[in-house]
């Protein structure tokens, strides 16, 4: 399955198995703007049908890539190959080259990748052997993750598949990468930019993953944020993640002047600031319920229990990767890094 889609000049490329926009997420997305299908309450629904259900609805699910003038970000899982080829193959070809409303479409010429996960960097490899034009970039902190490859667990390849390692073009520094203030975030006239005709901003977010990078076109007022947003209201956390390096991830990519969110899960996301400032609120708010709760004595699974509800099937397919105590366990944790108090 491949969508084409055009917003504000972007253009987002869905790809998936089957075609309806069903939203990867398997987590409740109480304040969903957009229009995802069965994305409201995926926890719900997979816990009535079980884990094998699960596995039928995640396979369901889509991923978004954005072109931005020639330059375009992440590039898919890598069980998506066949439209990611179909998509590249046709805006390489001139004669094809129509973007849907028929604006002219650039060929593109350079790959951006947000973080190393499999789902954004999982067809950079392809890209490379097929594709010899496009020159694939990645955050720093990326390279030795793609060179030498990572661990995929089991309920992941059945989603996305298990890449191939990739030996990219080059890399860049995300700005802020040592640092939690929001700040430090340099003026404009100094920030180093990237991206092959637009002046991109890469911006370091780490939390999800250490290496989880946004790509900021201040020019434009865009945020692509790869795996940053996904939800406002996250129920649970991978046991990789780490939420006080999100909060602070949060609040500087919050303090950056744009407008316009693009979520690779989600797509284009029309109130995309407002989402993820409410995504940061719901992480304070959680954080100041469960040191109350832990206050009280109650174990880390009681309080998970009390605020998130009992764990879904999402907990027992990923064997204990997702949960609702990893969470709490991040709430209560202290930061690696200082953070600044609550407005
Ligand atoms: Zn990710």
């Amino acid at each position: 399955m491949l969508e084409r889609a055009i917003h504000q000049g972007v253009e987002v490329i869905r790809v998936g198995l089957f075609p309806g926009r069903i939203n990867t997420t398997v987590v409740r997305m109480p304040n969903c703007t957009t229009k995802m299908v069965l994305s409201v309450d995926v926890g719900t629904l997979t816990n009535a049908i079980g884990v094998l259900g699960l596995v039928l609805v995640v396979k369901l699910g889509t991923k978004c890539m954005f072109r931005t003038g020639s330059t375009l970000i992440d590039c898919g899982p890598p069980n998506q190959w066949s439209p990611v080829k179909a998509y590249l193959t046709s805006v390489q070809t001139s004669a094809q080259g129509l973007a849907p409303g028929g604006s002219a479409v650039q060929p593109v010429k350079e790959l951006l990748i947000t973080h190393h996960h499999e789902d954004h960097s999982g067809n950079a490899a392809r890209i490379k052997r097929d594709f010899p034009s496009i020159s694939i970039r990645a955050p720093k902190t990326s390279l030795k993750l793609l060179t030498e490859g990572f661990e995929v667990q089991m309920y992941r390849r059945l989603v996305w598949g298990k890449p191939p390692t990739v030996d990219v073009h080059g890399s860049f520094d995300a700005i802020l990468a040592d640092s939690a203030s929001s700040a430090s975030v340099p003026p404009p006239a100094i920030r180093p930019t990237i991206g092959h005709d637009l002046s991109i901003v890469p911006v370091a977010a780490p939390g999800h993953c250490s290496d989880m990078t946004v790509m900021f076109d201040p020019a434009r007022g865009h945020l692509f944020s790869g795996d940053l947003f996904v939800t406002s209201k996250p129920l649970m956390m991978r046991n990789d993640e780490d939420v006080n390096d999100e909060i602070a991830s949060l609040r500087r990519v919050l303090s950056l002047d744009w407008n316009t969110l693009f979520c690779a899960h989600r797509g284009f996301v029309s109130d995309g600031k407002k989402l993820l400032q409410q995504r940061l609120d719901h992480f304070l708010e959680m954080r100041a319920k469960a040191t109350e709760l832990n206050h009280q004595g109650l174990s880390h699974r009681a309080i998970a229990s009390k605020l998130f509800g009992k764990e879904e099937a999402l907990y027992y397919l990923s064997r204990g990767h997702f949960s609702k105590k990893h969470l709490v366990e991040g709430l209560l944790s202290a930061p690696h890094h200082p953070v600044p108090p609550t407005e």
